[in-house]
């Protein structure tokens, strides 16, 4: 399941000359999902294939009901410090890698603060067990998927320093998908923001994260 971030009245960041990243995210994930579904076997959805808005939790929603074997959320967010450039891939952690990380993940999820999602009440002790089980399995597998997928994408592309990292992000909490958010670059770096504009590099983005990914749903992780 491929996730562009932002939509409708959300743009996301705006960059410097003007480009939205709702766009950048949109069609990045379409590229992607076509390169993807080149590939036997591997059926790649979108959660949405327009300019429209769709609350955090209601993503995560989608990915779970379509059974979802990986989520990834598309991204190219603004940073604080604009020197900040390259691609970053974060997966679900309660506790940020460093202050920058949590900052995004409270930007991003400011858009909806009612994303978490909720144990489910069939037998409390039970459930919540099965859940945490569930969940911690996810979670590893994510981590997993984050590690080859950043070092697969390599230096054929801008990386940011300390490329894997963790953040609360509402977008990542499905129990039981593992879950992923890429930041493709920063729309606040001039030169993240000139290459995100250019379509060919969007293709070339898309393209390297297709090729990661096919690796990794054909690996032993998904066996
Ligand atoms: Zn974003």
């Amino acid at each position: 399941m491929i996730d562009p971030g932002h939509g409708g009245r959300d743009p996301g960041a705006i960059g410097i000359s003007g480009l939205h990243e709702k766009d950048v995210t949109l069609d990045i994930a379409r590229r992607l999902a076509s390169n993807l579904a080149a590939r036997p076997g591997i059926d790649a959805k979108l959660t949405r294939d327009s300019d429209v808005f769709i609350p955090l939790n209601e993503r995560v929603q989608i990915s779970r009901k379509a059974r979802a074997d990986m989520f990834i959320s598309i991204h190219a967010d603004s940073a604080p410090n604009r020197d900040a450039r390259g691609l970053s891939v974060y997966t679900l952690s309660d506790k940020a890698t460093d202050k920058f990380s949590k900052a995004l993940a409270d930007r991003e999820n400011e858009g909806d603060l009612r994303g978490s999602i909720v144990v489910p009440t069939v037998d409390k002790a039970v459930g919540a067990i099965l859940f945490d089980l569930e969940a911690r399995h996810a979670r590893n597998t994510a981590q997993h998927v984050r590690s080859h997928f950043v070092q697969s994408i390599g230096h054929k592309w801008p990386l940011l320093d300390n490329p894997m990292r963790a953040a609360n992000f509402v977008v990542l909490r499905a129990p039981d998908v593992p879950s992923m958010l890429s930041e493709t670059g920063f729309l606040s770096n001039p030169h993240d923001e000139k290459i995100l504009r250019i379509p060919a590099e969007r293709e070339k983005i898309a393209r390297l994260m297709a090729k990661s990914l096919t690796a990794i749903l054909e690996s032993s992780l998904f066996g």
